[in-house]
């Protein structure tokens, strides 16, 4: 491989895996990808990560779909420890499309005859692009009549969205991740960016090389301190302290930037007040830094010329997620450091498409570009552009939709290529839900655990399977094409969700995803200058973008915010502790996330060979001496246990991990870390607190 005489082909598209979007070129050979080289892309420069090089080769496992699925006669709905994705035929039975479409479609319409429009919901997924998210919301919106759409975006940004646009007026970043590289100093908080964002990482280690002054809050140590200037680790669940007291600081040592909080912001003086109490010694005890490092910080940031905040899901997903932002906007208006090159607020988004997938509308309280679904003048300009009556009633959210399985509100749901039997939650309630609902159609390239309580599946399009625009962490919408051929009977996503939606009284005629991407634009101002032409011969546009030869605008918000007003707000917050604080029972805090090999709930990254070669077993991560304290040994079995279940799986040794702390990945189903994790959700972005249950560990021989 490598070798341009064994190649036949090549194709130019863009990474699957995630946000930051690098683009990449498919080589080719008897029609499989056989290697994949980094492309000159705005957001990598040619450079890939391990799972963007050798990811690439799932869409050929053994256990991949090629004809629709029914679940036959008597099979229960269940996760059977003996099934086998790749021989399904032992639960289900195959079906041509017509059958599985017109038995997807009665269903889904017999339940809305039954129960009514709110009975049925949707998932839609941040792996597919921007035509398909457009899609699917349609089909959920128009064909089903409810707004009870959402996406994985409810599980990891949610409240940074939430956030964003309570304060800026809106969910995307206000600066690219490359704008680093022009800071004095960058804060990364809440993520690790040389795991989960491999490729913006290497511009954060570019900046330190050239003097930005990198500050890493975050509780667990990480790669990039190595990069830093200073580092805090502080009491994981304390984020609002910490953020607080260096508001204090900015505040009493008169740090901020008076004329840029008199033009572009509001509310400066109920913060100021309601920060007062809250100095560093005050702070100090809960979120066990030392006075003088916040008061380091806190200067460190506002005295920069040009300074950035990058953050993740260590922000993002608490029950006070949505504080956490808040605190970081407030951090950024406050000392101005907004609207011009590096300067910024970025919070680093996950997957491929969650952002493209957040604009096109996949969420239940917005329609596409973030226009509220209650709003009248909204509402009445999609049904004109739809020609069809639309609910002005916000939908339910991820968890909320679990919850209303469980309480027999929702009857019937289609699944895009979301996986909820991995990566909702307390995993126990929310199988146990999906096992309730009387119709599930799932729509996906395995028999992923989801789809083991499916009456239908059917058979999708991998990413370099199909055509289509994704958006990334930046910003950038890029264009992702058709490699190779889609295997069996496979289709592309698009045209199943079209398939679909005919059956359910709908009657649409897109030809290509070409077509639905210039409906988009008639609704989505995002979009103005940006087409499907476009994108084609320059490969990636930013929005907003002023002109149609203008590349779009790296850096938003110089003049205004786009409030209504023009002027930014600031939301003041008090420190909550976590939902479900450790205690003598429980005293271990555990933590989940991703590694570096694997993706989300590891659907395609463990039918990757090389990926799951080098990462092949559930790991538990433990400092050094955490490991002492239970007597464990690097790969031993250790036990983990919260008040919703328990998993065993292997212990590795990690000194970057703080004592009392256990980190567990959460794509590997044979020790599925949301089995243990805490449902308690965020009040205004509605995401579950992934990031802090209370545990106990146990060697598992003891158990
Ligand atoms: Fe793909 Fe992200 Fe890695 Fe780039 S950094 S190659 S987009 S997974």
């Amino acid at each position: 491989v490598g070798d341009s005489a064994a190649i036949d082909r090549e194709v130019d598209s863009v990474c699957p895996y995630c946000g930051v979007g690098c683009q990449l070129t498919y080589q080719i050979r008897d029609e499989k990808i056989v290697a994949v080289q980094g492309r000159e892309g705005p957001s990598n420069l040619g450079r890939l990560c391990v799972k963007g090089r050798f990811g690439f080769d799932y869409p050929n496992h053994p256990s991949r779909l090629t004809r629709p699925l029914i679940r036959r006669e008597g099979v229960p709905k269940r996760m059977d420890p003996d099934f086998d994705p790749a021989n399904p035929l032992t639960h289900f039975r195959e079906a041509d499309w017509d059958e599985a479409l017109d038995f997807a479609a009665r269903g889904l319409a017999h339940l809305r005859a039954g129960y009514g429009a709110e009975a049925l919901a949707g998932f839609g997924s941040a792996k597919c692009s921007n035509e398909e998210a457009w899609l699917f919301q349609k089909l959920i919106r128009i064909g089903f009549g409810t707004n009870n759409v959402d996406h994985c975006t409810r599980l990891c940004h949610a409240s940074s969205v939430a956030a964003l646009i309570e304060c800026i007026g809106t969910g995307a970043v206000t600066a690219s991740f490359m704008q680093a590289t022009q800071a004095d100093v960058i804060i990364l908080t809440g993520c690790n960016p040389a795991v989960n964002h491999p490729v913006a990482a290497t511009f954060f280690k570019q900046a330190a090389k050239r003097g930005t002054k990198i500050l890493i809050l975050d509780p667990r140590g990480q790669a990039l301190n190595a990069y830093a200037h200073k580092v805090l680790r502080f009491e994981p669940g304390t984020d609002v302290a910490l953020f607080n007291a260096m508001l204090n600081v900015i505040v009493t040592e008169e740090l901020y930037n008076q004329s840029y909080i008199q033009e572009h912001t509001e509310g400066f003086d109920a913060l100021k007040q309601h920060v007062m109490e809250m100095t560093p010694e005050a702070m100090s005890p809960l979120c066990g830094i030392a006075p003088d490092d916040i008061r380091e910080v806190a200067r460190l940031y506002a005295r920069a010329d040009k300074a950035m905040i990058f953050w993740g899901m260590g922000i993002s997903q608490h029950t006070h997620g949505t504080d956490n932002a808040r605190c970081l906007i407030s951090l950024a208006l406050a000392c101005g450091q907004t609207g011009r090159p590096g300067t910024g607020l970025h919070p680093l988004r996950g997957q491929n498409n969650v952002q493209g997938a957040s604009d096109a509308g996949l969420i239940p309280m917005v329609m596409p570009d973030y226009q509220p679904v209650s709003d009248a003048q909204v509402k009445a300009a999609f049904e004109e552009l739809w020609s069809t009556p639309l609910s002005g009633k916000p939908g339910l959210t991820v968890v909320e939709i679990m919850h209303a399985i469980e309480a027999g509100q929702i009857k019937g749901m289609y699944i895009l290529g979301e996986n909820p039997a991995m990566s909702d939650p307390d995993l126990a309630h929310a199988r146990a839900a999906l096992a309730t609902l009387e119709h599930l159609v799932v729509q996906d390239l395995f028999v992923t655990e989801t789809a083991q309580f499916a009456d239908v599946i059917l058979p999708a399009s991998a990413w370099a399977e199909k055509d289509g625009t994704v958006t990334n962490t930046n910003r950038q919408v890029q264009m992702g094409r058709a490699a190779v051929p889609l295997p069996g009977e496979a289709k592309p996503d698009w045209w199943i969700i079209q398939a679909l939606a005919n059956r359910m009284g709908l009657n649409w005629h897109y030809q290509h995803p070409s077509d639905v991407f210039a409906e988009m634009k008639q609704g989505m101002a995002s979009l103005d200058h940006i087409s499907w032409e476009r994108l084609q011969a320059e490969q990636s546009v930013t929005y907003p973008c002023p002109a149609d030869d203008q590349p779009g605008l790296d850096v938003v918000y110089s003049d205004a915010f786009p409030t209504g007003n023009g002027k930014a707000r600031f939301s003041p917050t008090r420190p909550l502790p976590p939902d479900e604080p450790v205690d003598s029972e429980y005293p271990v805090v555990l933590t989940t996330g991703r590694q570096l090999e694997h993706w989300h709930t590891g659907s395609m990254t463990r039918r990757a060979r090389v990926l799951d070669q080098l990462e092949p077993e559930a790991v538990a991560s433990l400092a050094p001496a955490e490991l002492a304290r239970y007597g464990l040994q690097p790969g031993d079995p250790v036990t983990i246990k919260t008040r919703r279940g328990e998993i065993t799986l292997t212990a590795r040794i990690d000194p970057q991990m703080p004592e009392g702390m256990v980190f567990v990945p959460f794509c590997y189903v044979e020790a599925a870390a949301n089995i243990l994790t805490n449902p308690a959700l965020d009040p205004y972005g509605k995401i579950p607190e992934f990031k802090y249950a209370a545990c106990r560990l146990s060697p598992a021989s003891d158990v």
